[in-house]
């Protein structure tokens, strides 16, 4: 457990000023990033901000070519009034699209099947390390 806090301190700390919202929402996703690999943690830390939204969808991927490689995760208000595992669950799902490599361009449309893909191999990668993280 101790070790886990840790870890926690850790990431908050390598997010840096990535992370923009309320204590209880930084908490929530560091918490969920635990859950997955050395690898993705270390390229999330650097490369991803978390910054709370008022925008319609309940999470959404900001990621363009301004941006330098980086990208942004939209996290609604009304996202964050849902249960914890309802946000650790959106949190893991927008980190393996990030991970996954899906490109959501901006002002544009995806095609259906595409979308849908992306969508499913997104759910697949974030409950394999969700579920991963309860059994250990
Ligand atoms: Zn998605």
């Amino acid at each position: 457990m101790k070790h886990k806090e840790e870890n926690l301190a850790k990431i908050l700390k390598d997010f840096n000023t990535r992370l923009v919202g309320d204590e209880e929402t930084k908490k929530i996703i560091c918490a969920t990033l635990l859950v997955f690999p050395k690898e993705v943690i270390d390229f999330v830390v650097k490369n991803v901000w978390f910054v709370s939204a008022f925008d319609d969808a309940w999470s959404f991927t900001l990621d363009s070519e301004e941006l330098c490689g980086r990208t942004i995760v939209f996290l609604s208000d009304d996202l964050l009034r849902q249960s914890k595992d309802r946000v650790t669950y959106s949190v893991a799902h927008e980190i393996a699209h990030i991970m996954l490599g899906h490109k959501n361009p901006y002002n544009a449309k995806l095609p259906q099947t595409t979308e849908k893909k992306f969508e499913t191999g997104a759910d697949e990668f974030a409950k394999y390390y969700l579920d991963l993280s309860k059994i250990s």
